[in-house]
């Protein structure tokens, strides 16, 4: 897919960045870190040239920093920017370096704001092909105002089969159309399981919830990903698969890699 940024007057590119690429999805739970991730990480695989980052909007909770294996507090640049913590070739920022990991967020609407704001202009990325932005669940204030604030390459959006994540992702897709924000695709997440023992296939979250979805609404499915013990443990173990297991069936499966350059 040939991506194309669209400006919006009051937008304004991110320092440094050639293109953002959001992933969303309607529900949480459905593997929207996970599909970031991994995708950050396979666009790095796919082209060791282009400097990849990785932005973690999800303010409430913040997974990055648990499944890129990162913690702690950013450096400030001399002009009082905040440095990308580096795991993996990948550039990282969360709100999960800067709060406690147990603390909760307890915030207004106003300080969830301001503090997307310090995400969005207050990294010193230096030069990025690619920013993959792991953005909250759902279509709220924190979607509106990244789309409305930064030119976006694109969005993916992620589901699993279901018919209440499918209903969401919906929404997703038609308010990223609205703030002109063009879609890239669905991935569909979790559609089957493969019993390790017996090898019995079983499509747990139903089978082709997304193919339809993406039929519907006219949009290309990028991926397909199985629900995978070992997919949730490199994930846990903050070893995400495309690293971790770069030629296995779940990554070769995905097709996520092929489909976004
Ligand atoms: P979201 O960002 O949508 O809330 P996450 O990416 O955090 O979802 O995924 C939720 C949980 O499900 C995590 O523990 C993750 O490791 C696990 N998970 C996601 N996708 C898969 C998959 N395909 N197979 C197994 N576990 C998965």
């Amino acid at each position: 897919t040939q991506i194309m940024s669209r400006g919006l007057p009051k937008q304004k590119p991110i320092e440094g960045v050639k293109q953002v690429i959001v992933v969303a999805s309607g529900k949480g739970g459905v593997g929207k870190s996970t599909t970031a991730v991994n995708l950050a990480l396979a666009l790095a695989a796919n082209d060791s040239s282009k400097a990849i980052g990785l932005l973690d909007v999800d303010v409430y909770g913040p997974s990055i920093p648990k499944m890129m294996n990162l913690k702690g507090n950013p450096e400030l640049s001399q002009s009082n920017l905040m440095r990308p913590l580096l795991n993996y070739g990948i550039a990282c920022m969360s709100m999960g370096f800067l709060v406690e990991e147990t603390a909760p967020v307890v915030w207004r609407g106003l300080m969830v704001m301001s503090a997307v704001e310090k995400l969005l202009r207050q990294v010193d990325w230096g030069q990025l092909d690619y920013l993959v932005v792991d953005m909250p669940p759902g279509t709220g204030d924190v979607q509106l105002s990244v789309s409305q604030n930064i030119p976006i390459s694109g969005a993916v959006i992620v589901s699993t089969p279901q018919d209440i994540a499918l209903m969401d992702a919906h929404k997703g897709a038609e308010m990223f159309r609205k703030v002109h924000v063009p879609v890239l695709g669905l991935v569909q997440n979790m559609s089957v399981f493969q019993c390790p023992k017996c090898k019995h296939k079983t499509h747990i979250f139903g089978a082709d919830g997304a193919r339809r979805l993406a039929r519907t609404l006219d949009l290309d499915v990028l991926g397909d990903i199985p629900l995978h013990l070992d997919i949730r443990e490199a994930s846990d173990t903050g070893q995400p698969i495309v690293f971790s297991q770069p030629g296995s069936d779940e990554v070769e499966e995905t097709g996520l890699e092929d489909s976004i350059n």
